[in-house]
């Protein structure tokens, strides 16, 4: 099995050489070229297996050039070594008979991009392995928030792989900035970015952009590269859970093998849905995929109409990890609803650069349309729902994941569709305590205080919280984005 680029669909590379340069160099992602298929009796079978077992069913058959051994040692390092606080990696947990939560955020940052960052740097390492790389690499992660801590935990101590990660000094919560400042790790590096989200993205995407400083790194044995959300590694461990969930309804017997199940998923960058849509294309039985937005609803009206406006009122919503006007991975869902043609891709990705919008045709719109369904919440239907939620089923979810339930509620009115949900879970409430414990209770506790009152709700503090403000402070750089190669360099050589 081999991979494309959905702006070149001549190029074909293996899955090692998609992970290891994260993006094409014509600048399109790496899409694979054939989807693996799963029979309704192979489905069935997952059913009996543990969670790092239905990974390797799964990573096989995509990362075709990796051996047998490679796979299941990175899954087992993954996804055995207890750093998951719940054996079964990714639980379904039923709220009546025909919803459930796909819960992703028990690993140990307690959001979603656990289940793939756990995985990725032993693929990375492995895939380097195979492509007879020495160089060291050095992962340059720019983050809003959950993804650098993600990427820290996964990649800290890792042999022959450094990371940097750097945060927007005003961008991300009290708790979010304690869990990275406070990382462990020899091969760490993490600062704050004087500036908002973009300028700390733009500041990191120049780097990878600087030619002599990329010339500078190499010639000393370091090689740049990237852990962002585009890179094929982030996304096909991903495809995992959506099996995982089906395999967990049909063996509890909540659905018959074969029945078609809804999935909602709270979206940003579009990574996770994607993820979803990739295993549908395998087989898996899904009717709808219903995308969830917060009041950053681009994709509400891309999917309802078929023009990508991404020019538009940036909003700070108390789901901060779906506040994203460009949804990078999009892109490649649009390769596929397009038959492959990357010449069309590559033409509204321009389009997307320069004007800030496109339109795509009225057959993509109409096949898109067929698979998805674009909703969004409100801040306030947000709050609601998270009242609601636990008022009728006893059961609390963060800010993320109540933009999907409440999406699902006005897709159940507006539809009567009254199939199977499956709502997917994208992080813990202990991870955005003050704006879950606010809607419930109409409180004004801090983010700590409120972690506690969660506790005195019924549900458990993980340790990884509850001690975070006794950790010591191990990171207190913090610079201009004009400064990043140097800080970067400092870190490798100084
Ligand atoms: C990253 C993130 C999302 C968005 O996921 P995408 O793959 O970017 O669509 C949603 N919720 C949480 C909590 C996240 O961390």
């Amino acid at each position: 099995m081999n991979y494309s680029s959905t702006r070149d669909g001549s190029k074909s590379v293996p899955s090692s050489v998609c992970l290891l340069k994260g993006i094409s160099s014509d600048g399109g992602l790496f899409v694979p070229q054939s989807f693996p298929q799963l029979s309704l009796a192979q489905i069935a079978s997952l059913a009996d297996l543990s969670y790092s077992e239905r990974a390797y069913e799964i990573l096989s058959r995509f990362l075709t050039d990796f051996t047998e051994e490679e796979i299941l040692s990175c899954v087992n390092n993954a996804y055995n070594r207890g750093n998951f606080d719940d054996r079964s990696n990714a639980p379904v947990t039923r709220l009546c008979p025909n919803e459930s939560v796909l819960e992703l955020w028990h690993g140990p940052t307690l959001a979603f991009k656990d289940m793939a960052l756990q995985l990725l740097p032993h693929l990375l390492v492995t895939a380097k392995q195979k492509q007879g790389i020495s160089d060291d690499i050095m992962i340059l992660v720019a983050t809003s928030g959950d993804t650098g801590k993600a990427a820290l935990e996964g990649f800290c101590d890792v042999e022959g792989v450094r990371i940097a990660v750097f945060f927007p000094n005003d961008g991300v919560s009290v708790m979010q900035k304690l869990q990275m400042v406070t990382q462990r790790g020899d091969n760490v590096t993490v600062g704050a970015i004087n500036g908002n989200f973009d300028d700390a993205q733009t500041a990191v995407k120049r780097i990878f952009a600087d030619k002599s400083f990329n010339d500078l790194l190499n010639g000393r044995g370091v090689r740049l590269s990237s852990a962002n959300s585009i890179n094929w590694g982030r996304l096909v461990p991903q495809i995992v859970y959506y099996f995982s969930a089906y395999a967990d309804l049909y063996k509890c017997g909540n659905i018959e093998l074969g029945d078609q199940v809804n999935f909602v998923v709270p979206t940003g960058n579009f990574g996770n849905i994607l993820a979803g849509y990739y295993a549908c294309k395998m087989g898996l039985p899904v009717k709808k995929f219903i995308c969830a937005s917060n009041s950053n609803n681009v994709l509400t009206d891309f999917i309802n109409t078929g023009c990508y406006n991404a020019r538009r009122e940036f909003h700070k919503t108390i789901s901060p990890s779906m506040d994203i006007l460009i949804s990078s991975n999009l892109e490649r869902l649009l390769y596929h609803l397009a038959d492959g043609n990357s010449d069309y891709i590559a033409s509204i990705m321009e389009k997307l650069k320069l004007d800030g919008k496109y339109t795509v045709t009225d057959s993509i719109l109409e096949k898109l349309k067929g698979s998805f369904y674009g909703g969004f919440a409100t801040e306030e239907q947000t709050k609601a729902t998270i009242k609601s939620t636990f008022e009728k089923y006893g059961y609390i979810m963060d800010t993320h994941t109540a933009v999907a339930q409440s999406v699902l509620e006005q897709y159940r009115a507006q539809t009567g569709d009254e199939t199977t949900a499956i709502v997917v879970s994208t992080a813990s409430p202990f991870k955005f305590p003050a704006s879950v414990v606010s809607a419930i209770e109409q409180s004004e506790l801090d983010d700590f205080d409120a972690a506690i009152r969660l506790e005195e709700l019924g549900i458990d503090q993980p340790d990884s919280l509850k001690y975070l403000h006794m950790a010591p402070v191990l990171h207190e750089l913090v610079c201009e984005k004009d400064e990043l190669s140097g800080v970067i360099f400092a870190s490798l050589f100084g």
